[in-house]
């Protein structure tokens, strides 16, 4: 039986390369028919979570490489086109009882837009980023060329594509490290009243390893909590987590809770089913999301950050929405951003947000550097342990101060404590301050050499200012 079922996951594979071959191939007759024209970028996902407004360019659509290639347990990975998204690809490791090392907590994020833009989850203290668990790529590159990259073949390019934003080319195919699972997450939730504290409890759990997950939320300039997960194959005498019946953000701050046990499904989407704690800021609309009837019954297809997202910006932007419906009032500035600051100086990033900002909660996730000895040029920080504090929210700013108030307040401080910057937000650095925080050099090497005609954008272009391509 199990030759049998071997022979069929076999076929399965010849037929899925020779599909993959023939998409490589109409991608190539897509850019060659385009490359004569500059700035090319891609066609925008249903689900993009590339928050730059976009201006129109020549854009290559690659919404047909979406499929899982492969799952090796022997080996411990799994090969899946560029466009496939983590929910994709944990529904295919998962039922092989593994998942990808890291998987960013938004389902409709891709491999290669986590390559491309840093991708960070709670495991992410043990492995890294998700493109520090690549070991190889397909990138069609400037030239019209399709290359396999790894850490040997192309090291220059394999090293530029993390944080690159696709500005050097786009991933077709990524091969990416596993992990064996267990049915159920057991997490033990801790609650601080200080930073100190909680700073210290990162730092040893870190160090300890004990734990397999490891997040935090801060709620509050003295309330913060951080939750530590570990497989475990049992449930009995704990409680069990439901995203359908809760948002995970209501289930951590209510102080009774100390301990709860989630599917693994469950814990992998904990935070995409309200978009982090988004639905809180829906105003009246979003107290509904507290109703577990709703939840389970009308609410039940909107409990998906792409779709609440989308939701999101229409209620925020649209004209014919009132604010007072949503509680979401225009003219606050949209502060989404995720800064990475090193654990030493984590302390004095959150008095000064504290202080400046105020706008709470923050998620705290730490993450290592998973391969010392793989310098990234665009991916680079002082230390061994970063915590990416990410805050989504919208905030009035003071009369007669730039749209970019807060986000400005928020670079200029990150940049003196050393960190660094998630790209996908809006981002206002002079060229002197960002490439201090990258690479310039090796960038600008790669570019010319894998995009010479500059037919992709640049990337401060790309990703500073108003606009993008
Ligand atoms: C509110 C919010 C919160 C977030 N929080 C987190 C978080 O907690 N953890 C986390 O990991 N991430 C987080 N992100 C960021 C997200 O992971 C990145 O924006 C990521 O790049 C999104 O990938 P995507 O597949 O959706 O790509 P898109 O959003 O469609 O594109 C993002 C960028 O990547 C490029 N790109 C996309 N696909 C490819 C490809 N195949 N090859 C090369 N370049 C490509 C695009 O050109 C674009 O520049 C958050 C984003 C938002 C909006």
């Amino acid at each position: 039986m199990s030759a049998v079922n071997d022979a069929i996951v076999i076929a399965m594979q010849i037929d899925s390369s020779k599909v993959y071959e023939q998409k490589k191939a109409n991608v190539l007759r897509q850019f060659h028919r385009i490359k004569g024209a500059k700035q090319i970028s891609l066609k925008p996902k249903k689900n993009t979570h590339f928050l730059r407004k976009r201006i129109k360019t020549n854009t290559l659509d690659l919404s047909a490489f979406t499929n899982v290639l492969r799952v090796d347990t022997d080996h411990g990975l799994v090969e899946a086109e560029g466009l496939t998204s983590f929910f994709d690809l944990f529904a295919a490791t998962s039922t092989v009882g593994y998942m990808p090392v890291v998987v960013p907590e938004f389902r409709a994020i891709t491999i290669g837009g986590a390559i491309a833009g840093l991708g960070v989850e709670a495991t992410s203290f043990r492995y890294g980023l998700v493109h520090e668990n690549i070991l190889e790529m397909d990138i069609i590159t400037g030239t019209g060329d399709i290359l396999t990259v790894t850490p040997q073949k192309h090291r220059d390019l394999f090293l530029c594509m993390p944080n690159s934003l696709g500005t050097l080319g786009y991933v077709l195919r990524a091969v990416m490290r596993i992990t064996p699972i267990k049915r159920f997450i057991r997490v033990d939730i801790r609650r601080f009243r200080g930073s100190g504290a909680f700073i210290d409890a990162i730092r040893s759990s870190v160090s300890s390893g004990r734990q397999d997950f490891l997040e935090g939320l801060i709620v509050g300039p003295e309330e913060y909590i951080l939750a530590e997960g570990s497989w475990t194959d049992k449930t009995e005498q704990d409680d069990v987590f439901d995203v359908s019946v809760q948002s995970w953000y209501r289930y951590l701050t209510d102080a009774r809770h100390q301990r709860v046990v989630c599917t693994a499904a469950d814990y992998m989407w904990r935070w995409d089913t309200d978009v982090f704690w988004g639905t809180r800021e829906l105003g009246f609309l979003g107290s509904l999301f507290d109703r577990p009837v709703l939840r389970r019954t009308i609410l039940k297809p909107m409990l998906r950050s792409d779709r609440l997202l989308k939701l999101h910006h229409m209620l925020a932007y649209h004209p014919w929405f009132p604010n007072v419906f949503t509680g979401i009032v225009r003219k606050k500035e949209q502060l989404i951003q995720d800064v990475g600051i090193t654990i030493d100086r984590c302390e004095e990033f959150l008095w000064w947000y504290q202080n400046t900002i105020g706008m709470y909660p923050l998620w705290a996730c730490p993450g290592t550097k998973a391969h010392a000895q793989q310098v990234y040029p665009l991916y680079q920080w002082k230390g061994n342990v970063l915590v990416d504090f990410g805050f989504y929210g919208y905030k009035r700013t003071p009369a007669g101060v730039s749209d970019h108030y807060y986000t400005t307040l928020v670079e200029q401080h990150m940049l003196a404590l050393g960190g660094i910057k998630g790209l996908y937000s809006t981002s206002y650095f002079t060229p002197h301050e960002f490439w201090g925080m990258h690479d310039r050099d090796a960038y600008m090497e790669a570019e010319k050499r894998y995009d010479p005609n500059s037919v992709f954008p640049e990337l401060y272009d790309k990703v500073v200012g108003d606009v993008t391509k």
